[in-house]
């Protein structure tokens, strides 16, 4: 119920009988009208008065309700086709575009932040004072605080930056540079800081990229250049020695020339195992994308690496000792790259384990996705800080022993790639004194996967 207020009704009574009652007034001076009448008369126009002025106040207290309905967010009542009505109407209309315009608004607010937060990059936006008003979720990781709503300096301690954005403030410059952020942050990014608008006083954006990887990569590239530029030069000087002294002081020395000659022949292999092993790992990681999916039956490649490997082991008096389960285990895979992996591992164990001393290769199943493949020596085992490490190319724990024994240092990075390629996973553990394992886990061909544990034989 409207509530309609007293005064403003007696008011209104008034205002609409004045022009009648002043002549009604005038009649009665002039002595047209006797004062019964009159007075008859003013009753009526006061009645009637009463009645305009009382629908008048009532449309006007509703409109008043209405408008302070739709201020609090209330809907349309729809009522009274008076022209207060229809002004009330007008007034729901209006309030209903603005409410549509509020959601619209906050719609479009919503899918602004959802994109700034799903951005890589670290965006902050700034006022005019250099308070943050806006931090991407990329920004707030970084620098591992809760940037919105605090000065930006408090929060981002890089004088670089602070300047820019203080001359991006101050006098509307843009500034593209690449900074290193200090501890805890400890990454490279390239940094643009933008006047946002075209008064300098709208505020300002940094906005940050992970240059990080880029510079790594590019590191790593340089490292990898150098290595293997190493690598190839020393058994190349060798080489270029030994044909010096065979045209030379041991020309006609046909014993000294035999020892050359198989040194030489020693070297160029070398470089050729080098070069192959380049080579395969180029070709991996060029297919590193596209998983295999031919069925390898795991026996099969770890019977036939055996073969590969006895007249090495023999030569070392270790024995490959191969424990597989009756049944098929199968994986999807690259038979070659298998082969290679598990060549390379046993190779290592051969290599790597004490003389004398079996190298243990076991097949089993640790759940109903996977299988797994671990190979055991019994040599020196490897320092536990260089295990994270061991994968990387050229690194070696002992580079002096690993060239002795004709390795390249890039067996292990083969090793990573492929798995990797297959899905699946290297685990390597290490006891000082004791010897090494080696863990390559690989998902279960699909079709095999309901097959019951495998059974295990000697
Ligand atoms: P390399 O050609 O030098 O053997 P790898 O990439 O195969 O290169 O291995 C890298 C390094 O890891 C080796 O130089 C060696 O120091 C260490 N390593 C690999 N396998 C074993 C193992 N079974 N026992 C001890 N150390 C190993």
């Amino acid at each position: 119920m409207p509530y309609r207020r007293p005064d403003r009704l007696l008011l209104a009574v008034f205002t609409v009988a004045a022009p009648g009652i002043l002549v009604l007034a005038g009649l009665l001076i002039a002595g047209i009208l006797s004062p019964g009448i009159t007075l008859a008369a003013a009753a009526i126009l006061f009645a009637l008065a009463g009645v305009i002025a009382w629908r008048h106040v009532t449309d006007l207290a509703r409109l008043r309700l209405r408008v302070d309905q739709l201020a609090a967010g209330g809907n349309d009542p729809g009522y009274a086709a008076t022209t207060v009505g229809d002004l009330s109407l007008a007034i729901a209309r209006l309030g209903r575009q603005w409410q549509d315009e509020r959601e619209n608004l906050a719609a479009e607010r919503a899918t602004a932040d959802y994109i700034l937060d799903a951005l890589p990059d670290p965006l902050i936006v700034v006022d005019k004072s250099g308070m943050v008003v806006r931090a991407n979720n990329a920004a707030e990781e970084i620098f591992e605080t809760e940037l919105t709503g605090r000065d930006l300096a408090a929060g981002l301690r890089h004088p670089v930056l602070l300047r820019a954005v203080d001359s991006a403030l101050n006098d509307g410059n843009s500034l593209a540079e690449e900074i290193a952020m200090p501890p805890p942050t400890n990454r490279n990014y390239s940094a643009l800081v933008e006047p946002l608008g075209e008064s300098a006083d709208s505020g300002a954006l940094i906005l940050l990229h992970d240059l990080t990887p880029v510079r790594l990569g590019e590191r790593m590239r340089a490292d990898f250049v150098a290595n293997v530029s190493h690598e190839l030069r020393t058994p190349l000087s060798s080489l270029l020695g030994f044909v010096e002294t065979l045209r030379g002081p041991a020309r006609d020395d046909t014993e000294a020339r035999d020892k050359f000659l198989a040194i030489m022949h020693e070297q160029a292999g070398r470089m050729t195992r080098l070069i192959e092993d380049l080579l395969s790992l180029s070709r991996i990681e060029m297919d590193e994308h596209r998983r295999p999916d031919t069925p390898v039956d795991l026996r099969q490649v770890l019977a036939k690496v055996k073969d590969m490997l006895s007249m090495k082991a023999r030569g070392r008096n270790m024995p490959i000792q191969i424990t597989v389960p009756d049944t098929p285990a199968t994986v999807p895979g690259d038979e070659d790259q298998l082969t290679q992996v598990f060549q390379n591992l046993i190779d290592n164990a051969i290599k790597y384990g004490g003389e004398n001393t079996p190298v243990e290769i076991v097949l089993g199943q640790p759940d109903a996705a996977q299988l797994s493949v671990t190979v055991t020596d019994h040599g020196a085992g490897i320092p536990r800080e260089h295990l994270p490490r061991l994968t990387e190319r050229f690194y070696r724990v002992d580079a002096a022993r690993s060239r002795l024994l004709g390795g390249t240092g890039l067996g292990l990075a083969i090793v990573k790639h492929i798995i990797a390629r297959h899905r699946g996973q290297l685990d390597i553990t290490s006891a000082e004194g004791e010897g090494s394992s080696f863990t390559v886990t690989l998902p279960i061909f699909a079709d095999a996967s309901e097959e019951p544990p495998a059974e295990m034989t000697g």
